[in-house]
């Protein structure tokens, strides 16, 4: 057999010893522990570095990407002020703004190994301008990254003017999800409506949720039970996302305790997006700070499928960040204390695989015989390493195609004999 691609020495994720993976016409043809008779058009050996699926972006908002500083930066640093800021940007865009930055910042993700991304896009604009400019770009990039649009109103569904028909409108301009912002609403019960109103637009037009669900730090802010409920009562187990939850961190242990137990029974999955979160929870505190991200370890625990998102990218509520999916990973890490060994291991999850149950694409992810060839090879020969160094992503390949490369840094240290000048492997 004459394969397209031959990878060798490979390590995967939790399988200690080395693979072959061959690759034909775009598909895993083989993945085996010695392929030594096979040949290839390309043979690659990547000597023990790890090789995994791509990673996956689960929320981002490519129309605010690259904005920061526009019209002006956040001096407080708050989500309010950024919120703010952002509706002082949202005249000005236009669709070649979007497109422009948008493709940008997907260009960041795709050379770092991210090649499906849900973003979320404000649909409390009359012209949603924004949303026929991701549309186009969501075909653009069809061959190397798919992508994914959430209907999000930002300033509230019944709280806005016309909340409820433009998110209508989003749903038939072809927005794959239906989104929400149930905590932002006026009233208590005015939250409960927008939650009610997302689920009764999903079934009519035979949608997944991805909402933005309790970005507080406000323990009474308890919307995630009402996604929950909504789930069981439309019978949308596993098509259900809350992303955030940050209040989840400031509950009760009895209440959050009852809170996890229904998601997990729902199937809901969450969404935490540990570079906002961090920056953006606990401003109304002294000390000690809240670090304000949902309950990572323990949601996993009670058996709720978790996954992460970078959320911004230089926009005005999170200044920094270059679409690195890993340093999401790794931040989550520090922020959920899951430095435990094992724990480790499930961090990666949170970017490849429990994030592919988010989308929705388990159907075609991974690295099996007779799914799309889309993997990436990281400078790195294990999870534990990969989180640790946040390498280069090597390679990165999509439907068997080579889609982005990156040739590693470089340290060398000079001038004392005792450092001897060879190049820094930052190895034990
Ligand atoms: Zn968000």
């Amino acid at each position: 057999m004459q394969y397209d691609l031959l990878l060798r020495h490979a390590h995967l994720h939790r399988r200690a010893d080395l693979v072959d993976i061959a690759v034909k016409d775009g598909m895993f043809a083989a993945v085996a522990p010695d392929l030594a008779q096979a040949t290839a058009v390309r043979e690659l050996d990547v000597e023990g570095c790890l090789v995994v699926p791509p990673f996956i972006d689960a929320h981002v908002h490519l129309d605010a990407v690259l904005t920061v500083g526009q019209p002006r930066y956040n001096t407080t640093g708050t989500l309010l002020e950024g919120i703010q800021i952002w509706s002082e940007r949202k005249p000005s865009l236009t669709h070649e703004d979007v497109k422009q930055r948008a493709l940008e910042a997907i260009r960041w993700e795709v050379a770092q190994g991210t090649l499906y991304i849900r973003s979320h896009v404000d649909v409390c604009d009359p012209n949603l301008t924004a949303l026929r400019a991701l549309l186009e770009v969501r075909e653009e990039v069809r061959d190397i990254c798919e992508l994914q649009l959430v209907a999000f109103p930002q300033d509230g569904i019944l709280s806005f003017p016309n909340g409820r028909e433009l998110m209508r409108t989003a749903m038939e301009l072809g927005c794959d999800l239906v989104g929400g912002i149930p905590h932002y609403e006026w009233t208590r019960d005015m939250g409960v409506e927008d939650v009610h109103y997302a689920f009764a637009l999903a079934q009519e037009f035979q949608r997944d949720i991805d909402c933005h669900c309790d970005e507080t730090d406000d323990p009474h802010s308890r919307f995630t039970e009402v996604m929950a409920a909504d789930t069981l009562t439309y019978g949308w187990q596993g098509r259900v996302t809350a992303s955030h939850c940050t209040a989840m961190h400031s509950y009760d242990n009895a209440y959050a305790f009852k809170l996890l137990r229904l998601l997990a029974r729902a199937q809901v999955n969450v969404v935490a997006n540990p570079f906002d979160n961090v920056v953006l929870q606990g401003r109304f505190d002294t000390y000690p700070k809240r670090r304000g991200i949902a309950r990572v370890k323990e949601l996993l625990a009670a058996g709720v499928n978790v996954a992460l998102g970078h959320d911004s990218i230089m926009d005005p509520w999170f200044p920094l960040g270059r679409g690195d999916m890993l340093a999401a990973a790794q931040l989550a890490l520090f922020l959920c204390h899951m430095s435990g060994y094992e724990e480790m291991s499930e961090v990666l999850d949170l970017i490849t695989s429990n994030a592919a149950k988010v989308l929705r694409v388990q159907d075609r992810y991974g690295i099996d015989e007779g799914k799309p060839a889309d993997f990436l090879v990281l400078d790195a020969p294990s999870a534990f390493e990969a989180l640790r160094l946040i390498p280069a992503r090597l390679h990165v390949f999509k439907d068997g195609r080579e889609v982005a490369t990156t040739l590693p840094a470089k340290s060398i240290v000079r001038r004392a004999a005792a450092l001897d000048g060879q190049v820094v492997h930052f190895r034990r």
